[in-house]
Order: structure tokens, then sequence, then C-alpha cells
């Protein structure tokens, strides 16, 4: 698969969607979502539909999130450039991709062998390489590249993971849906000291779940 002309007017009209019907204001999250093809990330039987607001199923049973979940978590981390940002849940690398295309630093967790190997070839192909890229448990976090930024978790957490937040500069903001398997609240919060932050919730969503130790 190529990316055409058609892709990225499909991209365009996209974009448009994400800021009129969405409310997605941030620019830069706009601008990297009409540069990363995300058709390219999908099995090639859904390409015709990869611009529409849909979520589609990868390898391993996963999903990868809905255009519009991608566009309002990326906007909630309010992103600065050179940034560092720790992503679990890889899946794809299209949100990934999207995150590196904003020049953020970005360091990205996968407990799925299959996904992690998958994103890892598209990434380097794409050359939308993040800084590193890790088979894990996003549990975990990773202590070795701690603080981040900014955190940002794509799979539905029943629990705090409590040691992404110990990973947070003060300041930093960690966005994650938390909440039992059929719903999660999108929720954020601010290191306002290594004890206190702030918490704001933003609806309800359906994300595969976190899950513990890795597969594969
Ligand atoms: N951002 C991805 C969304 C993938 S769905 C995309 O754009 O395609 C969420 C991903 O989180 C799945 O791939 C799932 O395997 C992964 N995941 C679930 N629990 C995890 C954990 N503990 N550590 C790392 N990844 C996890």
């Amino acid at each position: 698969m190529q990316d055409s002309f058609l892709h990225k007017g499909k991209r365009k009209f996209l974009v448009e969607y994400l800021r009129e019907k969405i409310g997605i204001t941030d620019e830069k999250v706009l601008e990297a979502i009409n540069t990363v093809p995300r058709h390219l990330f999908l099995e090639s039987i859904f390409e015709d539909y990869a611009y529409e607001d849909r979520a589609f199923p990868i390898l391993a049973k996963q999903t990868i999130s809905h255009p519009s979940t991608v566009a309002e978590q990326t906007e909630l981390l309010e992103l600065n450039e050179k940034e560092k940002v720790l992503e679990i849940g890889t899946g794809s690398g299209f949100q990934t991709a999207v995150l590196v295309a904003m020049n953020a630093w970005v360091y990205t967790v996968e407990r799925q062998k299959d996904l992690h190997d998958f994103a890892h070839k598209k990434l380097r192909e794409l050359h939308l390489r993040p800084k590193f890229q890790s088979f894990g448990d996003g549990f975990a976090g990773l202590p070795t590249f701690a603080p981040f930024d900014k955190i940002l978790v794509t799979c539905g957490a029943e629990t705090l993971p409590t040691e992404l937040l110990h990973q947070l500069k003060i300041g930093g903001k960690m966005v994650i849906p938390l909440g039992k398997t059929d719903e999660q609240i999108l929720t954020r919060f601010t290191k306002r000291s290594e004890k206190e932050f702030e918490k704001e919730e933003f609806g309800a969503y359906k994300f595969v779940p976190m899950l513990n130790s890795t597969n594969g």
C-alpha cells in the first residue's frame, strides 16, 4: 500500500471533521493526524475506511482507537516539542506515530509481542521512530528513562497504575482511561508535588483492558 493523493484528500476531510464535529482545537494535533497515513497501520481490507472515525481490529485481538479518541487523548496531553512522553499500549503504532510527528520524544511499551514487532517495523518504514520501544508490562512504566513530562495510557485500567504517577515530573500530566471493562472515564492527572495530584474527568469511553504481564 502507498500513500496516494486519495488518502491525503481523505485525511484532510478527517481533520476537518475532528476540528468541526469533535471540537479539537490544538492545531499541532490536527497537523500530525493530517501527516500520519493511518491506512498503513491497518489490514488492507480496511483501507477504504481508514479515514472514517472508526476503530478497527488489529493483531492479538486488540483495537486501533477511533481517530477522534487519539485526537482527544493527545490534545489532553497539552504537548510541547521535545517533551518526553511515555505511551503505554503501542498497539498498531498509530498513536505513537502521531506523537512522534508532533516532535515529542516518545517512549512506548506494548505487552503483545506481535504488536510490538508490527509497530517496530512500521514506524521505521515510515521514518516516525520513537526514542525507545519496549516489549514489556506497562504497569511498571520505564524507570530507566523516567521522569516523563507526559504519560499516555491507551488501554483501560481498572486500578490506577501508581508506579506511572511516580515516573511523572512535577507539573507533568498523565492521561488514562480508568474504570471497569465495559466503560472507562478518560481521566487526566496533573502532578502538583510528589504527593499531590489534580484530577480531571473527560467523559466515558470503551478501551481494550490494561492487562498484567506480557504475552508472547
Ligand atoms: N494506541 C494504540 C491503541 C492500541 S489498544 C493504537 O493506536 O493502535 C491498547 C494496547 O494496549 C493494546 O495493544 C494492548 O495490548 C496494550 N496493553 C494492554 N495492557 C498493557 C500493559 N500492561 N502494558 C503495555 N501494553 C498494554
